[in-house]
């Protein structure tokens, strides 16, 4: 994809004179901005809670050619919050759903799509071709791998990340600015941040943040106003409120500083610890099918079912077990009775791995994991009960 800089490029048809009408009013904008954001090649890595608002507003501003890295289907729990896809939608790849809506927004823009998981076999390739980077990445792997990347190319990453009710957006990998590693060296330990998929998250968040990650990156394009470089936002909507921190470039950095120990991409998986989403586990020894409990439960065997979900799942769906979160489980081990058999479940098997294993090392002999949850009985014994 050669940058073209024709007739196409460096004019404005009278349809997009009038399209853009409102920009070309801004002094600030004008047409010589105008002409720079049909020039400028834009990469959204996702097209989910934040990449939709962005190439949305991307894509109606007219940014010349926008790239979206996704492989992705678009699925039901997504559409509370992923404005780009509709109902209509589900089922459907992302990457279609999304050049689909872009191009009823603004037909002139140039969607170049990438169905793929980045990874560091293909990043720089990807990267190549654009001028900016925006990350609307939900995981640790891949925000790291998208940093990394930027400070090796050269090339401003437009942050953005979403939990429950609070959201961050900085710039990073600006000329002299700090990147992601200046402010977080080291990823958490794998577990200890829950993805959105565990812990939830408001549905507008990623609007919000999302618009405010288009912003900046049209200001990187008109070259105007001030970034968020060397500075992270962050927003609490709950307490609608928006603080910043100031974000200096560590010249102890491993990747952007002075010596950096960081000069290729990494195996980011194993550097975060892979976990990602809450999955289902993998069958071992003490993991029960939900056939199996199903036929146990109908042969009235002795079970008694532990729930270590929150209250506020039991309430979505349960199968009448006695609730005791995770977290409280250490502090209420006395109500469990260690004679009887117990199955334990949460929503797709990952707590509930974690509650066998404590028990197990609590003396508990006569325990199972209900291997996936709620949710695989939901869909291999009975569908009345709703998956979330
Ligand atoms: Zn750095």
């Amino acid at each position: 994809m050669p940058s073209t800089t024709d007739k196409l490029t460096t004019t404005l048809s009278n349809d997009e004179v009038l399209r853009y009408s409102r920009h070309l009013l801004l002094p600030e904008v004008g047409m010589e901005g105008q002409l720079k954001l049909k020039q400028a090649r834009v990469l959204c890595v996702g097209a989910g809670g934040l990449g939709s608002p962005l190439a949305l507003y991307l894509a109606a501003a007219g940014v010349g050619t926008l790239g979206i890295v996704d492989f992705d289907i678009v699925d039901l729990t997504n559409l509370q919050r992923q404005v780009l896809h509709g109902t209509n939608d589900v089922g459907r790849k992302k990457l279609d759903s999304a050049a689909e809506t872009l191009a009823a927004i603004n037909p002139n823009v140039n969607v170049v799509k990438f169905e793929t998981r980045l990874t560091s076999a293909n990043a720089l390739e990807i990267f190549r071709d654009f001028d900016i980077i925006a990350d609307g990445t939900d995981n640790f792997a891949t925000r790291y791998l998208v940093n990394d990347a930027c400070v090796l190319t050269g090339k401003p990453n437009v942050y953005g990340s979403i939990f429950r009710f609070e959201g961050q957006a900085s710039v990073f990998a600006l000329q002299d600015g700090p990147c992601y590693r200046c402010l977080y060296p080291e990823p958490p330990p794998p577990g200890v941040v829950p993805s959105c998929a565990e812990g939830g998250v408001l549905g507008i968040l990623p609007g919000l943040v999302g618009v405010i990650q288009a912003t900046e990156t049209i200001k990187l394009i008109l070259g105007s106003g001030d970034s968020l470089s060397g500075r992270l936002l962050m927003i609490d909507a709950l307490s609608m409120r928006f603080r910043e921190v100031k974000v200096r470039r560590n010249a102890d950095c491993p990747v952007c500083g002075n010596r950096p120990t960081v000069t290729q991409l990494i195996d980011y998986e194993q550097f975060c610890g892979v976990r990602g989403e809450e999955k289902p586990t993998a069958a071992t020894m003490q993991d029960m099918t939900p056939e199996e409990l199903k036929q146990r439960l109908d042969a009235g065997d002795d079970l008694f079912v532990l729930d270590v979900r929150e209250p506020h799942e039991y309430q979505i769906c349960n199968l009448g077990g006695h609730l005791i979160p995770l977290k409280d489980l250490p502090g209420r081990v006395s109500e469990l009775d260690p004679a009887r058999e117990i199955v334990v479940h949460c929503k797709m098997g990952g707590r509930s791995a974690k509650a066998v294993d404590f028990l197990k090392q609590a003396g508990f002999t006569k325990v199972h994991n209900l291997a996936g949850g709620i949710n695989a009985w939901s869909e291999r014994v009975d569908p009345k009960v709703p998956k979330y």
